[in-house]
């Protein structure tokens, strides 16, 4: 399986706080325990040409995940519509925390995607789909002692399937790791990963991404895209 992993990698140039917590990035962080014997990882960033979101990368890309927060409208349209096309074409996409708001998200579900937010609470997370397989070896709960609150109601299409809730201790609930599928592709969204806090080192958050490329893995991908005008087989 290969995985790309991209990250718009821009708090970590000019906070501190965020460069201590995931020094190389966050991309760095994920992909480094998202590598088996089996997967693949490599990672794009902002500044590479074409936002290293090549053809050449995504036709050789099974699942591709995506971190991004106050630079979404610098990725080119022109990107978002080749994503697009990947992802109907059979490649899986994981969108992370503040990718909520990223231009490939809302595309494919087409809708705002608009939350409530808070930094600094702590959260609870409810496992409500335990057979699930992204919900492998994650238990019933576990709580994340300081993550941004985002909150209900989440302006998404409706998912296909809500994994995981998120209570939080300002008393809000939120959908937070839920499932849908756009032609060939899978789509999952996981909300944790504020870059000020610690999700990306929690073991379960690990897991959940973890068993995440595992599910939206396709079968097949760069499946062609086309609508022929067919002869009949039979007479
Ligand atoms: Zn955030």
């Amino acid at each position: 399986m290969k995985v790309t992993v991209w990250n718009e990698n821009y708090h970590e140039k000019i906070d501190p706080a965020v460069g201590n917590l995931y020094p190389g990035g966050l991309h760095e962080q994920i992909s480094g325990f998202l590598r088996a014997d089996d997967v693949i990882v490599r990672t794009a960033t902002l500044d590479m040409p074409e936002c290293g979101l090549t053809d050449e990368i995504l036709s050789d890309t099974d699942v591709l995940l995506w971190w991004g927060h106050i630079k979404h409208g610098d990725v080119p349209d022109e990107i978002v519509d080749r994503v697009q096309r990947y992802v109907l074409a059979g490649m899986g996409l994981i969108v992370l925390h503040s990718g909520h708001h990223s231009k490939i998200f809302r595309r494919m579900l087409g809708t705002t995607c608009n939350l409530k937010w808070r930094d600094g609470a702590r959260e609870r997370i409810w496992t409500i789909k335990p057979n699930h397989p992204i919900a492998a070896g994650i238990p019933e709960t576990f709580a994340l002692d300081e993550e941004e609150m985002y909150g209900e109601p989440f302006d998404i299409a409706e998912p296909d399937e809500v994994i995981f809730m998120g209570w939080f201790n300002g008393g809000e609930v939120f959908r937070s790791g839920c499932t849908w599928v756009r032609g060939n592709g899978k789509i999952f969204y996981l909300q944790p990963g504020h870059e000020t806090n610690r999700a990306y080192h929690n073991e379960y958050i690990q897991k959940i991404l973890k068993n995440a490329v595992r599910w939206a893995c396709p079968v097949k991908k760069n499946l062609p895209l086309i609508c022929p005008n067919t002869e009949a087989l039979e007479k």
